[in-house]
């Protein structure tokens, strides 16, 4: 504006520039993040809110800029979905899941599960190749029960045939699916009879202000009602207090995470938070 000296449109004109410019320099360095092994997968414990153990982690990309830091997924993987380098991100998301699968099955549960974040996007046609999956869950010694996949409400909305044909796919080899941010998106919920659904995530705008005479705690209730009469378990997203992780128990809701419990975690402390013996 004036404080620029300009016209009161210069301001914004260098803003605009300033981010066109870091926008392609980000889109640039994004293409070396992947051979340049710059990405890493945290983990979120996923609690069985009955026991109170651990029996599932969430894992949640990273990118470890060589000069600007840790980046937030919020950051880049928009920009990864235009640009098409979703495609490859997801595959190596994939990968390192199992792999990680592989060794806390071993060292600590052989029924852990790791949920990963997937785009609409690898469910095109030159996405996900579910035989590929199986063939590399194989080697590691693994059955798809390791991997939950984690989709959007508007992925179910899509009729193409390809993105159908993954979903069925994926539950053929046994990989279970949730919807992320449940009740965020679309509201049509016959999609949740249609594909068998596996798990609903709860948004966190639902969780975060929860109390026992608030709307969202019958909104809750309401959809663990109708998600356990179609076969789903759900998850609470964004659990922060002790408050709401007992309402959402008391409401029938059968898994949580959210600080509460755990911020992510590198894998190595993850580990050790397997191992502790008061973990949450
Ligand atoms: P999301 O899948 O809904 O993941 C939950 C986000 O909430 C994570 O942010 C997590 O760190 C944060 N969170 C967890 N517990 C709490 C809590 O108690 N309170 C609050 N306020 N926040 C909490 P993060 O890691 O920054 O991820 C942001 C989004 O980026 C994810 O949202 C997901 O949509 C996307 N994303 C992350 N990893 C991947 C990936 O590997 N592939 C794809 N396609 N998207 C990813
Ligand atoms: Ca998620
Ligand atoms: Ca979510
Ligand atoms: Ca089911």
């Amino acid at each position: 504006g004036k404080h620029n000296g300009g016209d009161g449109y210069s301001f914004f004109d260098d803003s605009m520039r300033q981010a066109m410019i870091e926008r392609n320099q980000t889109l640039r360095d994004l293409k070396l993040a992947v051979p340049g092994n710059q990405f890493e997968l945290h983990y979120q414990p996923i609690l069985d809110l009955d026991s109170g153990k651990i029996t599932k982690a969430e894992a949640l990309i990273r990118w470890r800029h060589p000069t600007r830091g840790l980046i937030s997924p919020e950051i880049f993987i928009q920009l990864a979905e235009e640009s098409g380098q979703i495609i490859e991100i997801g595959e190596w998301v994939f990968r390192e899941a199992a792999k990680q699968a592989a060794i806390w099955q071993q060292s600590y549960s052989p029924t852990f599960q790791i949920s990963i974040n997937t785009s609409p996007l690898q469910y095109r046609d030159n996405g996900i190749d579910i035989n590929s999956w199986c063939h590399y869950l194989e080697q590691l010694g693994l059955t798809g029960q390791a991997i939950i996949v984690e989709i959007t409400e508007g992925l179910l909305m899509e009729s193409s045939s390809a993105v159908k044909e993954k979903l069925w796919h994926l539950r053929d080899a046994g990989i279970e699916v949730a919807i992320d941010d449940f009740g965020t998106g679309y509201s049509s919920l016959s999609y949740l009879r249609k594909f068998d659904i596996d798990y609903l995530k709860i948004d966190q705008s639902f969780v975060s202000n929860l109390s026992a005479d608030s709307e969202d705690i019958a909104l809750c209730e309401a959809i663990i009602v109708m998600a356990h009469k179609l076969g789903c378990d759900v998850v609470a997203e964004g659990v922060e207090e002790k408050d709401q992780s007992q309402l959402l128990k008391n409401a029938g809701c059968d898994f949580g995470q959210g600080y509460l419990f755990s911020k992510p975690l590198s894998a190595s402390d993850f580990t050790l938070l397997l191992n502790s013996p008061n973990r949450p």
